[in-house]
């Protein structure tokens, strides 16, 4: 399995602000669906979990809906940030263009994009009508994936990697992923990807489907009376 965190990919990373006129809308969106992943612990930095490695990353789609495959431009969470408890511009990257099979990403801004940027880039590929997605950790959804009946990558796949962005796009032309908008990253323990037009849309995914996860859980035990 693929280390947490860990950049898999080169990135010709050209380090300058963002500008505040033209990203601040889209990046508090961002934020504000973040925070709740933050405060659900859908996002973080345990020294208990993943050796210790900051998890779960979040992005937008930028630019126009016509782009092409490989340049669908989004802006996206910096690397390392995901243990920070709030986050601002100055913690964005906009990947302009990425490669997958290359394993390349160009990319600018004051952080350097997240190591998982290549998974979000399949999700954009996938489909333009694809305009957020969110990456989630998630033990208790990521363990009942099957009980859900939550689409699946491969576990061969290792996050970040082009077997990864393969499966991504796979399970969305097989419409599971494209109608439930949610999906189990399979060799990557706790890993969760959905999708929507729009962050809000996306993160009313995330908690519908991590409602049903503990609805589940709860089911599991032998009384629903608490302890
Ligand atoms: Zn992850």
């Amino acid at each position: 399995m693929v280390p947490e965190g860990v950049i898999q990919f080169e990135a010709e990373h050209e380090r300058r602000a963002l500008e505040s006129r033209r990203y601040d809308e889209l990046a508090c969106e961002l934020i504000a669906w973040r925070e709740i992943m933050a405060l659900t612990g859908l996002v973080g930095q345990d020294p208990s979990r993943y050796g210790g490695a900051g998890y779960g990353n979040v992005s937008v789609r930028v630019g126009p809906r016509g782009a092409s495959i490989g340049r669908r431009s989004f802006l996206v969470t910096g690397s390392q940030t995901s243990g920070q408890r709030s986050i601002g511009l100055d913690d964005f990257a906009v990947v302009e263009r990425y490669d997958g099979a290359a394993n390349r990403v160009w990319s600018h801004g004051p952080a350097l994009p997240s190591s998982e940027s290549l998974t979000h880039a399949a999700a954009y590929d996938a489909s333009p009508i694809v305009r957020c997605v969110l990456h989630a950790h998630s033990p208790v959804l990521w363990r009942r994936r099957r009980a859900l009946r939550l689409p699946e990558t491969d576990p061969a796949a290792a996050n970040g990697t082009p077997a990864m962005a393969s499966e991504v796009s796979r399970l969305y032309r097989e419409t599971v992923f494209s109608e439930r908008r949610i999906l189990a990253l399979g060799g990557h323990e706790d890993g969760i990807l959905v999708i929507g037009g729009t962050a809000e849309e996306a993160g009313g995914v995330l908690l519908r489907w991590l409602a049903r996860a503990y609805r589940e859980a709860c089911g599991d035990r032998d009384s629903c009376a608490a302890p």
